[in-house]
């Protein structure tokens, strides 16, 4: 089959397993390199407000997508929030049975436009409804290593 056909019936795709060497470099950018840092050094979440439309961009934009303005005022925004969305994941990538589920959400970050997709920890999916206040969990600063993941999940507000 060359590149210009299509896979018109699955019957014609093949699972090739074994590795593949690869190697690769994300870079999170200006604005991501900055967010990063302060959730790894100081635990803190970090915003971009666009003045013109009055919007704060969590995760942090240099530009705004509404009136493309470049974004230079920082603004730190609360790690409180409320779940947007969510839904409850009980497989891994691989299909295989997770041992709990995990419940994966969009928490609209306090005070601001923007939000992040974390996990739910510390309450049940039973548990979780939309507008459910939330906090983040950080690890502790030793272990934080300028990740998402430094964050371990958002719990409920007690
Ligand atoms: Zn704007």
């Amino acid at each position: 089959m060359s590149l210009l056909e299509r896979v018109v019936h699955i019957d014609q795709t093949k699972a090739w397993y074994g590795e593949i060497p690869i190697q690769s470099r994300y870079t999170v950018g200006i604005a991501g390199e900055r967010f990063f840092r302060e959730i790894k050094d100081n635990g803190r979440l970090w915003g971009t407000r666009c003045p013109h439309c009055d919007l704060i961009y969590v995760p942090p934009r240099l530009y705004c997508e509404r009136c493309f303005a470049h974004l230079e005022e920082w603004v730190e925004v609360p790690t409180t929030g409320r779940v947007h969305t969510f839904t409850v994941v009980h497989l891994d990538l691989d299909g295989n049975p997770l041992p709990e589920p995990r419940i994966v959400a969009f928490i609209q970050i306090d005070g601001t436009d923007g939000g992040l997709v974390h996990d739910l920890g510390e309450v049940d999916p039973e548990d979780v409804c939309i507008g459910m206040c939330v906090e983040a969990v950080f690890k502790d600063p030793a272990e934080r290593r300028g990740s998402i993941t430094d964050i371990r999940y958002f719990r409920p507000v007690r």
